[in-house]
């Protein structure tokens, strides 16, 4: 079980940082529903609630998501209805229930890099960067592969153009994890972009896929490469050999949704 000793709503993200690097055993809470599925001590959980990190908004092409924000409400905005054809919010709605998306935040489903994580992947196969107070903005692909520790992720910016965008996954039942997820997005000069995800490592983009795929729309060359390019192991949920052989059909369906 978890176990939090000290609670506290900072009025800035200023004061958050302040706290999560000056106090021992600090640590950012979202909503805390996967953190109490842990079981550890918190000394003191920081809640960024009051921090003014929950909005949606578009600025300057770019859609900007504060970390705070539930993935609910992210569900329910009206610009996030609207771009990438809708297919955005078929991500948010695959993730478990509706009370889950309705406390869950977005700071809580980025910042730990979950390996089954369906958002994760949804949005590597768009441009997104993440916004960090202390480690500045980065290339979600980038922010994957450093190790950040102490840090706050104060938003999400997800480019807004014009990208077809499929999601596909593989589950036992709707309300379970991911055995495997892919992405992938296509924009009007034909830069593709395709991502594997709970493989069950954390989601990678297939870079040498995605260029082949530019050049030759050889859908299901393509569709093998990109499940060659990362490697896959096994959990409870599956192994890695089902994983292996589930992939290039789970690319070949993404790239065809988004070619349609
Ligand atoms: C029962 C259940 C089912 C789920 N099903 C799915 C699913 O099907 N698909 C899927 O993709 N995901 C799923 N998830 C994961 C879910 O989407 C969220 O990732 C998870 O619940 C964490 O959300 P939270 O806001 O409560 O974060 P918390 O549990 O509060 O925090 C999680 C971690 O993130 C850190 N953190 C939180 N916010 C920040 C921040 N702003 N900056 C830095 N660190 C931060 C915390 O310190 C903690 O280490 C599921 C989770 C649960 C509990």
């Amino acid at each position: 079980m978890i176990e939090i000793k000290d609670y506290c709503r900072p009025k800035s993200v200023e004061e958050a940082y302040d706290k999560l690097v000056n106090v021992e055993g600090a640590e950012v809470i979202g909503s805390g529903a996967f953190m109490r599925l842990s079981s550890r001590k918190i000394n003191l959980a920081i809640d960024l609630q009051d921090t003014g990190l929950n909005y949606v908004k578009l600025e300057d092409g770019e859609i900007k998501i504060g970390s705070a924000t539930p993935l609910g409400s992210v569900e329910k905005n009206e610009i996030i209805k609207e771009v990438f054809d809708g297919k955005l919010i078929e991500v948010f709605k695959a993730i478990w229930s509706v009370q889950l998306r309705n406390i869950a935040t977005i700071g809580g489903t980025i910042f730990p890099k979950l390996g089954f994580s369906d958002l994760i992947t949804a949005l590597l196969a768009l441009n997104t960067d993440v916004v960090l107070f202390n480690s500045g903005r980065m290339p979600l692909e980038v922010f994957l592969e450093e190790k950040i520790r102490k840090d706050i992720l104060t938003e999400i910016i997800i480019k807004k153009e014009n990208r077809k965008l499929s999601f596909q996954y593989m589950r036992n039942s709707f309300y379970d994890f991911s055995i495997l997820n892919v992405a992938a997005s296509v924009d009007e000069n034909e830069d593709f972009r395709i991502a594997i995800g709970a493989r069950p490592g954390i989601a990678k983009l297939t870079k040498k896929a995605m260029e082949y795929m530019k050049n030759n729309k050889d859908i299901d060359k393509v569709s093998e490469m990109a499940a060659d390019e990362v490697e896959y192991g096994s959990n409870i949920k599956g192994s890695k050999e089902y994983r292996k052989m589930i992939a290039p059909v789970m690319v070949r369906r993404a790239l065809e949704e988004v070619l349609k």
